[in-house]
């Protein structure tokens, strides 16, 4: 039997550790709905925890965007700055995400939070990442010495989510879309990390039996619904745990973030 692994729970034991008062910026140049939906979602969870949350609009502008950045990280007001994604017009966000001060960089984006990360020196780690071994530590899944392979190398996911398993003494493989036979490289593992963005494209013969499976994709569904990059069908059974999608990472990564502004507060 496969374990199911939701957030739910971990996330109402972070949210309920927050301590208020802090104030939260989320810089938004975009007008992709999710991302609306998402940024909406933060400001909610973010009331409910006695953090403010301001959504500042500066315009589709790199420049606008960047002096914002820069206005709200100079702000002795202001706690954690966010900047949320997609940007428009072809802009970068590690190159805008620069101008966040890494004292104030709750998601992780500026580039000098991954490099600390990578340096082993204290930083903000991207809230997803930041939540996917938050949930292996609530489900008390051993990593050291343990081989995990994260499928996805993004500078929000996998990247800082290798850096974090290596801390914690895994033995760590990261595999993209150039990784060949990826069955062959992820049926290694003790830990499963799926990031990728592509509904249902981890199957059986992916997984090692017993492996523990956390599915970090969101994958919107005809319906209207969300679909995870595992097919929690093809796993059930053989996986020793899976997160699930909706109700797995997702929760969990915003109590992380908001976790993240209230730290930075202090
Ligand atoms: P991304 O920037 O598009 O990166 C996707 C990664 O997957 C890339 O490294 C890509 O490889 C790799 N990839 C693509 N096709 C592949 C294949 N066939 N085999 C192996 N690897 C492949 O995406 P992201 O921002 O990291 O997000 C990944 C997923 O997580 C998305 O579904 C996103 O919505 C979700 N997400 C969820 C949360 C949450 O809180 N739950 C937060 C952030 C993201 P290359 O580098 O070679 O292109």
């Amino acid at each position: 039997m496969t374990l199911s692994m939701p957030g739910k729970e971990l996330s109402a034991a972070i949210r309920a550790s927050i301590t208020g008062g802090a104030r939260l910026a989320v810089v938004v140049a975009t007008e992709d709905e999710a991302a609306l939906w998402y940024v909406r979602s933060i400001a909610k969870a973010a009331a409910a925890v006695g953090i403010a949350c301001d959504i500042v609009e500066p315009g589709p502008e790199a420049g606008e965007i960047r002096a914002t950045l820069e206005r709200l990280s100079a702000d002795p007001g202001v706690h954690g700055v966010m900047l949320q994604t997609p940007l428009p017009g072809g802009a970068r966000l590690q190159d805008l995400a620069s101008a966040i001060d890494p004292a104030k960089d709750v998601d992780g984006a500026n580039p000098l939070s991954l490099g600390r990360l990578a340096a082993g020196l204290p930083a903000f780690a991207p809230a997803t990442a930041g939540a996917v071994m938050a949930l292996l530590d609530h489900y008390e899944v051993p990593l050291e010495g343990r081989r995990a392979v994260v499928v996805g190398r993004s500078t929000v996911v996998g990247k800082p989510l290798a850096h974090l398993l290596l801390d914690r003494n895994a033995t760590v493989t990261v595999c993209h879309s150039r990784t060949r036979d990826l069955p062959s490289v992820t049926a290694e593992a003790d830990v499963l990390v799926a990031a990728v963005g592509r509904a249902g494209m981890i199957g059986a013969e992916h997984v090692k039996p017993g492996a523990i499976v956390i599915d970090v994709g969101t994958n919107p569904t005809p319906e209207g619904g969300l679909a995870g990059d595992v097919d929690a069908a093809a796993v059930e059974g053989r996986a020793g745990g899976l997160t699930p999608v909706p109700g797995g990472v997702g929760p969990v990564t915003t109590a992380v973030l908001l976790r993240n502004v209230s730290l930075a507060a202090t």
